[in-house]
C-alpha cells in the first residue's frame, strides 16, 4: 500500500528533498519526494515514515503534514527525487542563509577539500537571494551560472548522498570565485586565500579602512578605535549615526554587551541580523555608537570567519553606502577591497533587530528575510504598494502572500529612487505579479507616490492612497487577523486627512478598514516647516512660546537674537509654519530642552538619544482636553513642567516619554474597554524602549514579522487597498 504525505513548514531550499531520499533509501522503501508550491508531497510505502523524520536537516522545520492513501497504477520499484512542479501563482523564492555547523567544521578540516575555502557553502546554506536573476532558483538563474563546475563538484552536485546535492551556490578553490585584495585597481591579493585574508588583517591593524564584500553589499570596515572609526565617519559625510560592529563570537560579545537569551538566539539566528544590545559601559565605543546600545553581529559568511582568526577584537562593520544612497554593491568606495569574483545580483542589507520586553521588534527586515512571503489574512488580487519615502521597503502581493523586497532607504534621494523603481519591476517579475491594484501613500509629494502614478498608468489600475498611520495601525492588525480594534500609531510624520502633518494618533476601527480618529496629540507649531525635524530646537521654540513671554524667549537664547525675533514674527503672523502632532516632534523638542541633542544629523537622532539617557519616571499624569469628540493628550503642559523641575535629566527624559505612552494609551483603552476590543500599537516610536515597554506590559499588540516603522508600511498599504477595492466591488 502506498501512501501520500504532504509536508509544510520549512522544507523547501534547505535539504529537505535528499533528506527524504537518504532516509527511504536507509528503510529500503519505495516511492517518490517532489517539492509541489507550498510544500514537499512523498509518496511511499509506509505508513509511519513521517515517524522516521526525527533527526531533521538544521534549518528545516515541519509545521503542518496530512497522510492519505494513494491510489494509482503507478508501480514503485525505487525511491526517487522528482522535478519540482511549481503550482500556479505560488513562489518559493529562497532567502541568504548563514553559513551552517557543517560548513564551519569542514572550513576547520584540514583534510577536506574545502578547508579555509572562504566560499564554502552546501544545500543548507549560502547567498540565495542576493544571487537570483530569475525563478525557478536553480545555478542557471543565479550569478554562479558564470562558474563552471569542477569535475569533483559535479559528482557531488549529481549524488543525493551528497550534502551538496543540487546545492546551486557549489564551488570550490578550482572552480569557484577568486579571492582578490585591490588597492584601487592594482592586485594586492597573497599567492593563497589565507594570504589575502591576512594581508587584509595586517592592513586593518595599521589603520586601514577596507571595503569587504558581503552577501548582499559592501562593509566598510575598520578597526573599533576612535581614529578609524572617525576617518569612515569622514567618509561618509556621517558625523554621528550609530554603526554595528561584528564580533568573533557570543564571548566576545558578551564582554562588550548585555545579552539576553532572546537576543542570543536572534544573534545566532540562520538570518544572523544585527541586534542591537545594550553596552556594559553606556560610554564604551562612544565614537561608533553615541548611545547606551550598539548593534552587534556575528559572522555569517566563511570569509568573516577566517577573517577573525587573525583578530582578537571586534570590526566596525557598515553598509558602504553614502547617506541616504543605496548599499554599494560594486568597487566603488574606498581605497582597499577584499572583493571576489560572485556578481551581487540583488543588493541587501544587514537586517537589524532590537528586543524591547522580551518581545523582538524588527527596525529591518532585509538580508535573511526577502523575499520571504508574509502572510494577509484575507484573499488579495495581485497588489503591489511602495511604501512611505524614508526607510522605503516595497511589496507585491499574491492572493494572501506578501513579497516585501529588501530594505531600499530614504527615497527622496534620487539613486535610491531608482533603487525603489529597480527593485519593484524586480519584484513584479520575480512574483509574477499582474498588478490590478497600486498602493501608496497619502502624501503628494512622496517620490514613491509619483511612481505609484506612473505604475497605474502602465498597468491600467487604479491607484489607492493609503493615509500613513492607518497604514501603520492595519499592518499590525493584519498580522494579528483583527478586523476591529483601537490603533495607536506613533512616528516621526505622515500625512494626514486633513493635509496637516500627522503623528500621535488613536483610531477605533472597524469592518478591518473603517477609521475613526479618536484622539491624537496637542496639534504644535513647526517652525520653518520641515527644517524644524533637522533643528529640533525651532520646534521646542514652538511649543515653549505658548508658555513663555516674548521677553523669556529671548532671554532663554535657544537662537541668537535675530533668529529669535524671526521665529517670533514667523509664528505671530503664522507664515511658514506647519502643524502637526507628531510624537516625534515632541521626543525631538525633549531632547533639545535637555540639552542632549540640537541637530538630527541621522533618522531619529533626537529621540535615539533621549531614549539612551533616560531613566526613571517622575509622577506626572496625562492632561487631556476635547474638541469636537476628539481627546487631545496636551504636550504643552508637559513642556511647563519640564521646563521649570529641578529634576535630573535622566528622570525628565523618561517622564517626557512616559507620558507620551501613557497618554495615548489612556485615550485607547477607555473605548477598547467600552467597545471590547484589543489596542495595537504602530509606527517608528515603537522602537522606544520606554514607551513600547509600558504598552506592551498594558496587553498592546505590536507587529510580529514586520517593521514597525515605515519599513513595514507597504504591507499595511496592500491589505487597506484590498478591503476598500472588495467593498468597491460589493458595491457595484
Ligand atoms: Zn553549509
Ligand atoms: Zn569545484
Amino acid at each position: 500500500m502506498m501512501y501520500k504525505l504532504f509536508i509544510q513548514g520549512i522544507v523547501q531550499g534547505v535539504g529537505f528533498r535528499p533528506y527524504i531520499y537518504r532516509k527511504a533509501k536507509q528503510y529500503n522503501l519505495c516511492g517518490s519526494v517532489k517539492n509541489v508550491g507550498n510544500g514537499v508531497e512523498i509518496i511511499v510505502n509506509d505508513k509511519d515514515f513521517i515517524k522516521k523524520l526525527t533527526d531533521l536537516p538544521p534549518l528545516a522545520k515541519i509545521s503542518k503534514y496530512s497522510i492519505i492513501k494513494y491510489t494509482s497504477k503507478e508501480i514503485f520499484s525505487d525511491f526517487s527525487i522528482l522535478k519540482s512542479t511549481p503550482s500556479k501563482g505560488e513562489t518559493a523564492l529562497p532567502a541568504d542563509i548563514f553559513l551552517c555547523d557543517d560548513c564551519v567544521k569542514e572550513l576547520r578540516d584540514q583534510k577536506n577539500r574545502r578547508h579555509n575555502y572562504y566560499f564554502i557553502t552546501c544545500t543548507n546554506c549560502g547567498p540565495r537571494f542576493t544571487m537570483i536573476k530569475d525563478y525557478p532558483y536553480d545555478r542557471p538563474f543565479t550569478s554562479m551560472q558564470e562558474f563552471k563546475m569542477c569535475p569533483e563538484c559535479t559528482n557531488e552536485y549529481i549524488n543525493p548522498y551528497d550534502r551538496r546535492y543540487h546545492a546551486q551556490t557549489i564551488a570550490c578553490k578550482n572552480c569557484g570565485p577568486k579571492l582578490h585584495l585591490l588597492r584601487g585597481t592594482k592586485d594586492l591579493s597573497g599567492l593563497s586565500d589565507i594570504e589575502t585574508i591576512q594581508k587584509t588583517v595586517d592592513l586593518l591593524k595599521s589603520g586601514e579602512i577596507i571595503s569587504i564584500k558581503g552577501v548582499g553589499g559592501f562593509h566598510t570596515t575598520s578597526l573599533c578605535d576612535d581614529k578609524n572609526v572617525i576617518k569612515i565617519r569622514r567618509l561618509f559625510h556621517r558625523p554621528h549615526k550609530p554603526y554595528a560592529i561584528m564580533v568573533k563570537d557570543i564571548k566576545m560579545a558578551k564582554k562588550i554587551t548585555i545579552i539576553s537569551q532572546k537576543e542570543k538566539i536572534l544573534l545566532e539566528s540562520p538570518q544572523r541580523p544585527i541586534v542591537v544590545l545594550r553596552k556594559k559601559n553606556p560610554e564604551s565605543f562612544f565614537i561608533a555608537s553615541e548611545l547606551d546600545t550598539i548593534g552587534v553581529m556575528l559572522p555569517y559568511t566563511a570569509l568573516h570567519y577566517l577573517l577573525f582568526d587573525f583578530l582578537k577584537e571586534p570590526l566596525v562593520m557598515t553598509s558602504s553606502n553614502l547617506p541616504g544612497e543605496p548599499i554599494s554593491s560594486t568597487e566603488d568606495i574606498g581605497r582597499y577591497f577584499l572583493t571576489h569574483e560572485r556578481r551581487i545580483i540583488n543588493r541587501c542589507d544587514d537586517s537589524v533587530l532590537k528586543v524591547i520586553d522580551n518581545t523582538p521588534f524588527l527596525l529591518r527586515r532585509s538580508r535573511g528575510f526577502t523575499p520571504l512571503p508574509l502572510q494577509l489574512p484575507i484573499k488579495c488580487k495581485d497588489t503591489v504598494a511602495v511604501g512611505a519615502e524614508m526607510n522605503n521597503v516595497i511589496c507585491t502581493v499574491k492572493k494572501n502572500k506578501c513579497y516585501l523586497s529588501q530594505y531600499i532607504g530614504d527615497t527622496s534621494h534620487y539613486e535610491t529612487y531608482n533603487y525603489l523603481k529597480e527593485t519593484t519591476l524586480k519584484f513584479i517579475h520575480l512574483t509574477r505579479s499582474k498588478p490590478k491594484i497600486i498602493a501608496c501613500d497619502l502624501h503628494p509629494g512622496y517620490n514613491s507616490t509619483i511612481f505609484a502614478q506612473e505604475l497605474a498608468k502602465k498597468y491600467h489600475t487604479k491607484l489607492v492612497q493609503i493615509q500613513h498611520h492607518m497604514a501603520h495601525v492595519a499592518s499590525v492588525a493584519a498580522e494579528h487577523s483583527l478586523t476591529s480594534y483601537i490603533g495607536i500609531a506613533m512616528d516621526g510624520l505622515g500625512y494626514g486627512d486633513d493635509g496637516k502633518l500627522w503623528g500621535g494618533e488613536v483610531f477605533s476601527v472597524y469592518n478591518g478598514n473603517r477609521f475613526t480618529r479618536i484622539g491624537h496629540l496637542e496639534e504644535q507649531p513647526q517652525i520653518g516647516g520641515d527644517s524644524a525635524t533637522i533643528y529640533p530646537k525651532k520646534m521646542l521654540f514652538g511649543i515653549l512660546s505658548k508658555i513663555l513671554t516674548e521677553e523669556e524667549l529671548i532671554k532663554l537664547q535657544l537662537f541668537n537674537d535675530k533668529q529669535t525675533r524671526l521665529s517670533l514674527k514667523l509664528l505671530e503672523n503664522k507664515s511658514n509654519i506647519q502643524y502637526t502632532t507628531s510624537t516625534g516632534r515632541i521626543l525631538d523638542a525633549t531632547s533639545a530642552l535637555l540639552g542632549f541633542c540640537d541637530m538630527r544629523t541621522y533618522d531619529g537622532r533626537p529621540a535615539m538619544v533621549l531614549e539612551s539617557k533616560a531613566t526613571s519616571p517622575l509622577k506626572f499624569e496625562p492632561i487631556f482636553s476635547k474638541k469636537d469628540g476628539v481627546t487631545i493628550l496636551m504636550t504643552t503642559p508637559l513642556f511647563d513642567f519640564l521646563f521649570s523641575s529641578n529634576a535630573k535629566k535622566g528622570s525628565l527624559a523618561a517622564t517626557a516619554q512616559m507620558y507620551l505612552a501613557k497618554g495615548l494609551y489612556m485615550i485607547a483603552e477607555k473605548t477598547a474597554r467600552k467597545n471590547n476590543v484589543p489596542i495595537v500599537f504602530s509606527g517608528g516610536v515603537a522602537y522606544n524602549r520606554m514607551i513600547s515597554g509600558f504598552l506592551l506590559q498594558h496587553g498592546v499588540l505590536v507587529n510580529k514579522n514586520l517593521p514597525s516603522g515605515d519599513g513595514g508600511i507597504c504591507y499595511g498599504q496592500s491589505y487597506l487597498a484590498n478591503l476598500s477595492s472588495r467593498e468597491k466591488t460589493i458595491e457595484n
